[in-house]
């Protein structure tokens, strides 16, 4: 077994497929046992629940090596948690957190070849998903489903640096109160796609989507939750119902306090009060933080004080931290990092 001669470096954030993927189904109200499989390709009937009435979930983390040469993964069994959650919303059967996390553990250890080296910057994306896949016509939960992990290596997030990004307000709506905002449904992935694809055309990395009932409030971009510093150093994140709490913003958040003593507040954060912050940032497993240089309010700039150059100081401590902590360069909080070899 080698280490497969992929320029790591190099490499973007689409699909390459690995060797071996897990599948297991639901049939007769219980999940099989599962299988790794060399098979990339689903075949399933026309009628499909996901097909028709878009019953998916999925889920996203990493494996890498650490610096003393291990295969991990990052905090699985939060994502495990977060499926099920997701699952319940979507009525659809959670696949139980042990086997979640075991699947994730199995399906890196069968391609560790396609796990870049450390250093390298690049990643091996793990993408657990689940569907219905049985015929729904009348609108119903599908009766039979399919939980599957892919792996896929991508490319180190920033290239040359991480440079500020210049996200703007949306004028379309993200996620409803009490609608599907805190789950990780592709339904509020799709429904996302024309509001960027204007947001691209138009200059912008991302959107920034305020709280659909009042529209006074931060939510979240497409798919990153905020960080925002204040100008004493406190480090703010938005509460809502509606956002989907990223396990990068929870851990961020905890190493503010624990690692770094910084204060923390998660908090309805009004977009009247953005331009006093400091710093700001987006969460989430692809980049960690994206620093945010400007954010863009139908022509009006707010520019936050840390500029377009570089991460501002707190934020670019949080990422050090975090990111230490996750290659073995830190010691990392109880049960965060899952060895795998
Ligand atoms: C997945 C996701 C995030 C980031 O969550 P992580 O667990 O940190 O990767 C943030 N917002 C949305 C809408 C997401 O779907």
């Amino acid at each position: 077994m080698a280490k497969k001669d992929l320029k790591w470096g190099e490499i973007g954030f689409g699909y390459i497929k690995t060797d071996y993927r897990f599948v297991s189904n639901f049939k007769n109200g219980e999940w099989d046992e599962g299988a790794l499989t060399e098979d990339e390709n689903i075949s399933m009937i026309e009628c499909a629940g996901v097909l028709q009435y878009s019953q998916s979930c999925f889920e996203g983390l990493k494996a890498y090596e650490t610096e003393d040469g291990h295969i991990v993964a990052f905090r699985p069994d939060m994502n495990a948690e977060r499926m099920m959650n997701t699952c319940k919303r979507l009525e659809m059967p959670p696949f139980p957190k042990e086997r979640f996390v075991k699947a994730v553990i199995d399906t890196v250890a069968a391609n560790e070849d396609w796990v870049p080296p450390y250093g390298s910057g690049a990643t091996l994306y793990i993408r657990p998903f689940m569907f219905g896949s049985s015929a729904v016509i009348g609108v119903n939960p599908a009766e039979e489903y399919q939980f599957r992990i892919f792996t896929t290596p991508v490319g180190p997030y920033f290239k040359g640096g991480a440079k500020p990004i210049t996200i703007r307000v949306s004028d379309f709506d993200r996620a409803a109160p009490r609608g599907t905002g805190n789950v990780k449904a592709g339904l509020n992935y799709a429904m996302s796609l024309h509001p960027i694809m204007i947001a691209h055309r138009e200059g912008f990395a991302e959107n920034l989507y305020l709280d659909a009932a009042t529209r006074t409030r931060v939510e979240e971009t497409g798919g990153a939750n905020f960080l925002f510093i204040t100008k004493d150093g406190t480090v703010v994140t938005p509460r809502s119902d509606s956002i989907l709490p990223s396990v990068t913003r929870r851990s961020l958040m905890y190493v503010a306090e624990h690692y770094l003593g910084l204060k923390t507040e998660e908090r309805p954060v009004y977009f009247d009060e953005v331009q006093d912050f400091a710093e700001c940032g987006l969460c989430g497993t692809a980049a960690v933080i994206s620093p945010v240089g400007k954010i863009n309010d139908h022509g009006h700039e707010i520019c936050f004080p840390s500029g377009m150059e570089k991460m501002g100081p707190v934020i670019q401590k949080l990422y050090d931290t975090l990111t230490g902590i996750q290659m073995g360069r830190i010691e990392a909080p109880e049960g965060w990092i899952q060895v795998i070899k």
